[in-house]
């Protein structure tokens, strides 16, 4: 029902437009926990999909008519690859990655995973094949155990805790009083937020979907938390197409494929190599990030 719900007042809600940004994120949420929950209606008939390529192909999309927030975007994030989206803050990197779950329907040009146009399918059969990792991670106040679990209900505790561990989640956890145990408060508020970024990689790892979207957290780590959540990360992705909007030059570096947002329109895309060495967009952020870098450290 709060799919339903989403979609009919999602186009609705657009027109209120102080009141937007609350209702979408009260939506976005409600969404996320879906995702999260695996709120998967059975019986619904299944897609085939040829693999888990990703395409956009001349995607164009608004929350309110007449304010394009993408236009005329193609890209291609290829399974088994690491597609990055990079660009300036309100370029459209959020938008994109869920318009690829069909959090909200095109304008224009359309969207395909395996060959099938997103649109056309089931949009509770669409979800089994994504793992989130936003920002805003939902954490619920119950045990460290039940919040990875909900990764995939019928998991074991050894399969749990598996998760944990590639997930470089055990080092705080057994540091907690009660180990697995431990209720993590209202929003995880007992962790930190290297670890809360973690603990919702485990919950990934353990639902194994082949398309992975993960918003990296703006908000600086330090570097042991950075390195942590980048060991989680190369355990996750392994063979999945990843989309994943970087923030940090580290791990747009080392993606096969970058594709650089700004305005709604793919200003530079290519390998991080190609990007560089064009001196554009992308290679301005990288040296602006080793700057900074250079100031904070001396
Ligand atoms: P990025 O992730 O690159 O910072 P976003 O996709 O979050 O960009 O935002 C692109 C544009 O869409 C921005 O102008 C932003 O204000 C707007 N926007 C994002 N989410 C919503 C929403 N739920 N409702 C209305 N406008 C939105
Ligand atoms: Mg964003």
């Amino acid at each position: 029902f709060m799919i339903a719900a989403t979609r009919i007042y999602g186009p609705l809600i657009g027109c209120l437009n102080n009141l937007s940004a609350v209702f979408s994120t009260m939506l976005r949420v409600e969404r996320m926990r879906e995702i999260e929950e695996q709120k998967v209606q059975t019986g619904v008939e299944d897609t085939h999909y040829e693999g888990y390529d990703i395409t956009f192909d001349h995607v164009g999309f608004s929350y309110h008519k007449g304010e394009p927030v993408l236009r005329d975007v193609s890209f291609r994030a290829a399974q088994g690859q690491v597609t990055a989206l990079v660009g300036p803050s309100g370029g459209g990197k959020s938008t994109a990655a869920r318009l690829a779950a069909r959090f909200w329907d095109l304008d224009q040009g359309r969207i395909t995973i395996g060959g099938a146009d997103v649109s056309t399918v089931d949009p509770e059969s669409l979800l089994k094949n994504f793992s989130v990792v936003f920002q805003d991670v939902v954490l619920f106040n119950s045990s460290i155990m039940e919040n990875i679990r909900i990764g995939r209900k019928d998991a074991t505790d050894q399969e749990v805790m598996a998760a944990a561990e590639a997930a470089r989640c055990s080092d705080f956890i057994n540091r907690l009083p009660n180990g697995y145990h431990t209720k993590i408060g209202e929003n995880g508020s007992v962790l930190s937020g290297g670890e809360r970024q973690r603990l919702s990689i485990a919950r990934a790892l353990l639902k194994d979907a082949p398309i992975i979207l993960l918003d990296e957290a703006t908000a600086s780590l330090d570097v042991e938390n950075e390195s942590m959540v980048q060991g989680a990360i190369s355990n996750l992705v392994r063979n999945k197409t990843v989309l994943i909007i970087a923030h940090r030059m580290r791990t747009v570096a080392k993606a096969d494929r970058i594709v650089v947002l700004k305005d709604g329109l793919v200003a530079e895309q290519g390998s991080p190599r190609e990007l560089y060495e064009s001196n554009g967009i992308y290679r301005h952020m990288v040296d602006l990030q080793t700057q900074s870098q250079k100031w904070t450290l001396s």
